[in-house]
């Protein structure tokens, strides 16, 4: 087969769309001013500003003065789950946090942090398929956590969890809860209001737009500490001149990938048939997480006797991306902890690659992926053997 070039790596990020590249130029020639400066220039860009932040908030079914713009998805999560801990320890002398299994680095490290400080860290358990488990949440949401942080779409395994129930779980004890959405925003048609979160967070170059930019929604009730403290810019939260051109560039990706929804289920579809083809064709060969509740283009699977990162360089030089784990921690010596959470061992964790089919894969993609993996794992498994 011919070699193709096909990017298998959306969960890690995707071309900037250039229609959001265009509007990140437009605004940067033509909207340049601060938008803190109180002349015409000034007023223009807090105008436009607004406008974004107006439109990003009917998109995502939030109240647009509760959407604050932020650096990207890793500082919004951290503000969320350090602020929002802090808040409900100074208020109500609640000590604990409560965090998946399988949350991104970005909240787990944050969590941990706050741990180093004095709070009571818990992790919610998950089952096999990837879901947070219900029933054991229910033992360890107690009176005494004042943050829940379960994140809408996992990044690893793609799996949708059950933010309603968790929510109710939280407020039912006075907790907040908090949702990384950063998977899930551009992939699932989802309404801030309707997730019942306090909070919930984004990050721009998931769904097109360029790096840099992301955002931090709270509900109308959620009072939390400012995180960057400096200026007035978003409303006294978030200080530092705002990036207009990328909110402008975000608030076009996300018009875009809502506009063109229907896509994610061609997507999934080809997903499903290469998952499919692994199953029947590659022997040994295991699927990671819910095939039901699971974001669009991904899929991540294990094959036995074959390390994951020899399996994406192989696959690399055959113009395939894909990843081990997730791409924030690979490189790290240490198997996934999300694999590893749905209570497989080490060797199934370190055999894992994700695959994530971005919006607009095609058909051809999707064959020259099973050939390639047929092959490349088929390689790896007769070097491994003698
Ligand atoms: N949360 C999740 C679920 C992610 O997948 C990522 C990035 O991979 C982040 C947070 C961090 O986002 P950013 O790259 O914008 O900092």
């Amino acid at each position: 087969m011919e070699k193709r070039f096909v990017y298998a790596d959306a969960a890690a990020t995707v071309p900037t769309l250039p229609e959001a590249l265009l509007e990140y130029e437009k605004t940067a020639r033509e909207i340049w001013g601060n938008p803190s400066s109180q002349y015409s220039v000034g007023r223009a860009a807090r105008r436009r500003l607004d406008e974004c932040r107006g439109r990003m908030a009917e998109l995502l079914g939030a109240n647009p003065r509760r959407v604050f713009f932020t650096s990207g998805g890793t500082e919004a999560d951290n503000w969320a789950v350090v602020s929002g801990a802090r808040f409900m320890k100074e208020r109500f002398g609640k000590n604990k946090i409560a965090v998946s299994e399988v949350e991104h680095p970005a909240v787990i490290n944050a969590a941990r942090a706050l741990e180093r400080e004095g709070y009571a860290l818990e992790y919610l358990p998950v089952t096999p398929d990837g879901a947070v488990d219900i029933e054991r949440a229910a033992k360890i949401i107690d009176g005494e956590v004042g943050i829940v942080s379960v994140m809408y779409a996992n990044n690893e395994i793609g799996t949708i969890q059950p933010i309603g129930t968790l929510e109710k779980m939280a407020h039912s004890v006075g907790a907040y809860f908090m949702t990384d959405a950063v998977q899930a925003v551009g992939s699932v048609k989802l309404s801030f209001r309707d997730t019942g979160a306090d909070m919930m967070t984004l990050s721009g170059h998931k769904f097109g737009a360029p790096r840099g930019i992301g955002a931090l929604i709270l509900s109308d009730g959620c009072e939390i500490e400012p995180f960057i403290l400096g200026g007035e810019q978003e409303r006294g939260m978030r200080a530092g001149t705002e990036n207009l051109p990328a909110a402008a560039a975000m608030t076009r990706a996300l018009e875009l990938s809502l506009e063109n929804f229907d896509d994610t289920e061609r997507v999934a579809g080809l997903r499903n048939d290469i998952a499919e083809y692994i199953i029947n064709e590659i022997p040994s060969s295991h699927i990671n997480g819910s095939m039901k509740n699971r974001i669009c283009g991904n899929l991540s699977v294990s094959f036995d006797g074959v390390e994951g990162e020899s399996l994406m360089l192989l696959l690399d030089s055959r113009g395939i991306c894909v990843s081990t784990g997730s791409a924030c921690s690979s490189g790290a010596a240490e198997p996934s902890h999300v694999i590893t959470a749905l209570g497989y061992g080490r060797e199934r964790a370190r055999g894992t690659i994700r695959i994530s089919l971005p919006r607009g894969a095609t058909a051809n993609d999707a064959e020259y992926i099973k050939v390639c993996l047929s092959e490349c794992v088929s390689r790896l498994r007769e070097i491994t053997h003698i």
